[in-house]
């Protein structure tokens, strides 16, 4: 990771800890994703969620992905932003009928729907509003996403979609809904995936899906296939962009469909994750027993990932450090945590206080889960 004099200068009168966004690089990843896509056809909607940063969303929208949102105030904001309505989804397992009247007075594309009681309620709030509602049954296909088991959502024991054994009473209650119409069906297995086997096993389902219901003369206009395409974590340089080529490329190969279907992705992390660096400062260094600690002015408010599910992100000190002695550094913050911790026994350039330090590949799931535990400040933002 490199700063330009300017950046470290503008960083200095900042303050830390703050996210460096790198926006030309997220605009060549965008536009990556944008040509290997629309060289077929697909259509892929930004998950929100990952990250919706205004300066990121706004070049998302300008170049035309559509918003899949996972909350009435994510679907606002898109709206806000000026993501076409029609470019909208929004899915998650438990909906509120604030958040469902605010989707539908805005008439986005499609509600991803995840339960039997969820269309009910949807039909009803339609027919108060006196809209109908277009709707994608998200289905879920028992696919392991070889990924870490607590972003793993498409297995059985998983809370996400409609059960299996429900999809016959779903299609049939679809049918008396005068309110709904079913435009598609919708998957997401998982987070973080970098087997690409793994999207050609649910390719496999998702065909298995569709027959299933045009066996039972339901339409099938769109096959929603989620997100969920990793990205390469220790080397955020040298791998930058994802190859979203191999990604589409599994897909347009396996996905049964005809040429009036529509194919939908819900890209997130692949994204944005590679634009975003979490800088810090070195607070202290210390020598414990049988570690040397780096305290940082980040935590776990700033950058949750390594907490919660143990995520690796590369770290690094920033700045000229040729030729000089490195050490083996837990790297961890300032939180009232065990937790708070970015990284063990990492070798970096022995260090002191005020050195600056950059956690890579923090541009999702990053910002957006930041907190305020220990009464923390506002975050910085720095943008390239
Ligand atoms: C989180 C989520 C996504 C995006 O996942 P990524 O791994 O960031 O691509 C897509 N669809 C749904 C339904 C999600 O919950």
């Amino acid at each position: 990771m490199t700063l330009t004099k300017e950046e470290v200068e503008q960083l200095a009168q900042l303050g830390t800890p703050a996210y460096y966004y790198d926006l030309p690089l997220l605009e060549q990843t965008l536009d990556a994703a944008k040509t290997a896509a629309e060289k077929r056809n697909f259509h892929v909607h930004y998950a929100l969620k990952a990250n919706f940063n205004e300066r990121l969303l706004s070049l998302i929208q300008s170049k035309g992905f559509g918003a899949d949102c996972v909350s009435g105030n994510e679907v606002q904001k898109s709206i806000d932003l000026g993501f076409a309505p029609d470019k909208i989804t929004f899915a998650g397992v438990g909906k509120a009928d604030k958040e469902i009247l605010t989707a539908l007075r805005h008439d986005i594309f499609a509600f991803n729907v995840e339960s039997i009681e969820e269309l009910e309620v949807i039909n009803s709030l339609a027919g108060e509003v006196g809209v109908k509602a277009n709707v994608s049954l998200r289905i879920n296909p028992n696919v392991d996403a070889h990924t870490h088991h607590y972003i793993t959502t498409g297995l059985d024991e998983n809370k996400f979609g409609v059960p299996n054994s429900e999809l016959e009473i779903a299609a049939s209650i679809l049918r008396k809904c005068e309110n709904l119409t079913l435009v598609g069906l919708h998957f997401h297995i998982g987070s973080q995936i970098v087997d690409l086997n793994v999207f050609k096993s649910l390719c496999v389902k998702v065909n298995e899906w569709k027959n299933w219901f045009e066996e039972r003369g339901t339409t099938i206009k769109v096959l929603n296939v989620g997100g969920g395409l990793g990205i390469d974590y220790h080397n955020p340089d040298t791998n930058a962009i994802p190859d979203f080529e191999a990604y589409f490329e599994i897909f347009d190969k396996f996905l049964e469909r005809t040429p009036k279907q529509e194919v939908h992705f819900e890209l997130g992390r692949a994204l944005v994750a590679q634009c975003g660096t979490l800088l810090s400062r070195v607070l202290f260094t210390k020598s414990g027993i049988k570690k040397n600690f780096l305290i940082l002015d980040a935590g776990m408010t700033e950058l949750m990932r390594p907490a919660l599910y143990q995520a690796f992100h590369k770290i690094e000190r920033v700045g000229d450090v040729e030729g000089a002695e490195s050490l083996n550094y837990d790297v961890v913050g300032p939180i009232c945590e065990s937790s708070d911790c970015f990284g063990k026994e990492v070798l970096l350039p022995k260090s002191k206080r005020g050195d600056l330090i950059a956690i890579r590949s923090a541009g999702a799931y990053g910002e957006v889960m930041a907190s305020k535990y220990n009464l923390r400040e506002e975050i910085r933002y720095l943008y390239k």
